[in-house]
């Protein structure tokens, strides 16, 4: 089933789940073991992120450096159809621009559609570390919009290949992202929203947040959104913090502030254990609050804690 007919029948408030894939070498039953501790609270949907190759410099003979490519973590359609198969609940592949031809983007996309994969999650993707900013594959597309025109495209059965007989469109619901505390590269947040709602002109159904701590960010971000007549669903990105290192890798990683009571909360903290309570106690607060804002789903980043997140649904849903 879609997302937004998820949102549209839902009589309660729903949540769903993001999860990562193991690195590479792990099995399948890595992802079950992270899903598993949830399944009984009733997750809607589950997101799967991707994660494109890197490039590092290997020094060989002679001071020579060679550029390899390396593929920490599997791709995204094989999880989610084993997702799908194993608990009959939608899966949501990430599709990123980053690392792809439009029509390595189409092949994928069509290995959805024979799945029975009828979401997808559409992103640009950060630049590599060798890189100072994004640079698209030749062929590729350069912003998120560009592979929403695609997606929207494929819906109505235009395929790369001209000569196509009896194309048949696919029925994908599209997601896209959205940033409270805007994204690292705008200049500041009308501007960014400006390109928020080309994705949304474009084709986009509901944007899933990066995630924040500050909820008054995100009423504001909702609020803008709506001023500039963002009308689709909005759904907030949680994440309990799980340890005291993240104070300082969240804000450096995910370009967001904390208030200063987590952060002052944190720094007490005596052991991890004392930390994990604490990012529960917020991230529980952070969702009853969003609860009576009127948001349609919490989406939980479990990033492989999973248990911190079971607290948390097991207090609000
Ligand atoms: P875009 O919407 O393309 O925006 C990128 C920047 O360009 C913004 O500053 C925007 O204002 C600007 N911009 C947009 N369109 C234009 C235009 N036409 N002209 C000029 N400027 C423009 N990354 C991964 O690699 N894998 C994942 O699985 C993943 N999952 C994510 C899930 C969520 C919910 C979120 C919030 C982020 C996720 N990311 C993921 C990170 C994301 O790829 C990065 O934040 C990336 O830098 C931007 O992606 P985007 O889709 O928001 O880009």
């Amino acid at each position: 089933m879609k997302i937004t007919e998820h949102l549209s029948k839902a009589k309660k408030v729903l949540f769903s789940l993001e999860i990562l894939p193991p690195l590479k070498g792990n099995g399948i039953q890595s992802i079950y073991d992270s899903i598993d501790p949830l399944i009984a609270f009733g997750p809607s949907f589950i997101n799967v992120t991707y994660h494109r190759e890197e490039f590092v410099y290997k020094k060989r003979e002679k001071g020579y450096l060679e550029k390899i490519a390396i593929k920490k973590r599997p791709g995204t359609v094989g999880i989610c159809a084993a997702i799908v198969n194993k608990y009959k609940i939608d899966a949501v592949p990430h599709i990123i621009c980053g690392g792809f031809t439009k029509e390595e983007t189409e092949n994928a996309l069509i290995d959805l559609n024979f799945l029975g994969i009828d979401n997808v999650l559409l992103l640009r993707g950060d630049p590599i570390k060798t890189e100072a900013s994004f640079i698209p594959e030749e062929e590729g597309h350069h912003y998120a919009v560009d592979l929403v025109r695609q997606v929207v495209g494929l819906n109505q059965g235009i395929y790369m290949d001209e000569d196509l007989q009896n194309a048949q469109p696919t029925n994908f619901c599209i997601g896209v992202a959205g940033y409270p505390e805007k994204h690292f590269e705008a200049p500041n947040l009308k501007n960014d929203l400006k390109y928020l709602k080309q994705k949304i002109d474009a084709g986009a159904e509901y944007i899933v947040t990066q995630l924040f701590y500050d909820n008054q960010k995100f009423k504001t971000f909702v609020n803008l959104c709506r001023e500039e007549e963002i009308t689709v669903p909005i759904i907030p990105g949680i994440k309990p913090i799980s340890s005291k290192n993240q104070i300082l890798t969240l804000p450096k990683n995910f370009h967001i502030d904390m208030p200063h009571e987590l952060v002052e909360a944190i720094e007490k903290c005596k052991s991890d254990e004392e930390v994990k309570k604490v990012g529960i106690d917020w991230a529980i607060q952070q969702s009853k609050d969003l609860i009576e804002f009127g948001v349609p789903c919490i989406h939980y980043y479990t990033m492989g804690k999973s248990l911190s997140v079971r607290e948390v649904v097991k207090a609000v849903f």
